[in-house]
């Protein structure tokens, strides 16, 4: 089975969010469709481990603020990549509150739901919220939204560990002349799941492929999150 063809599917990037006994947070999803027109509703899955998830099954209220083609990767980094328990991401962020006390975030938004869950599904590692659509607006009407495969293709990005996209890299034993490069360790980031592969370097900051884990300089950084090379662990 060749699991690139997921892949192919196309998705938006949003931020999620939710605010329930005065705890809010809020996370990146790309997995947001509407599922019906009459009632105006929509499907969003969240990973369970996400603390927005426990909020939101608080709440039964949330959010959806659909990301412009312009967001900035930090703003990604800020939300997707980094738990809501131990950061405050909505900090410096622009955000209004709806009549249900639910928090929307307009940075980088170009459109905007409130939604009340009215049924959840067990999907395994996620749960997918129907959520119908209570009030809704277009913040920019000139602005492209940003979609999944401009984020993997142009910003870079790569699916955080719990993004229902996330894919395990199954392509290390790729063949090379260099044996001792293969026996370099590959390193995985513990904040956003980017994994450093000794093989390929980080071209798009001046490592070139053959170059280990430990020769990395020490100022650089996951090219995903942000985070220094502390943060990462052997795989
Ligand atoms: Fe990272």
């Amino acid at each position: 089975m060749d699991t690139t063809a997921l892949f192919k599917l196309t998705y938006g990037l949003y931020t999620v969010c939710s605010n329930a006994d005065a705890q809010q947070s809020g996370f990146i999803g790309n997995a947001v469709m509407q599922i019906t027109a009459d009632p105006q509703q929509i499907l969003v899955a969240s990973n369970k481990n996400n603390f927005t998830s426990d909020i939101i099954k608080t709440s039964k209220k949330l959010t959806v603020s659909v990301l412009s083609i312009h967001t900035p990767m930090e703003f990604i980094s800020r939300f997707g990549y980094h738990s809501g328990r131990d950061t405050d991401k909505f900090s410096g962020c622009e955000v209004f509150y709806t009549d249900e006390n639910q928090p929307v975030v307009l940075d980088n938004a170009i459109a905007w739901f409130a939604c009340e869950v009215v049924a959840t599904i067990d999907a395994g590692t996620h749960e997918m919220f129907i959520c119908k659509v209570l009030d809704a607006a277009v913040t920019h009407t000139e602005t492209e939204p940003m979609t999944y495969d401009y984020f993997h293709r142009v910003l870079k990005g790569k699916s955080p560990k719990n993004a229902p996209t996330y894919q395990i890299n199954t392509n290390f034993n790729q063949p090379t002349k260099k044996e001792e490069i293969m026996n370099y360790d590959i390193y995985v980031c513990d904040v956003c799941g980017y994994e450093y592969n000794p093989a390929q370097g980080d071209p798009d900051n001046g490592i070139i492929p053959g170059t280990s884990f430990d020769a990395l300089p020490d100022d650089w950084c996951c090219p995903l999150c942000g985070v220094d090379k502390t943060n990462f662990s052997k795989i």
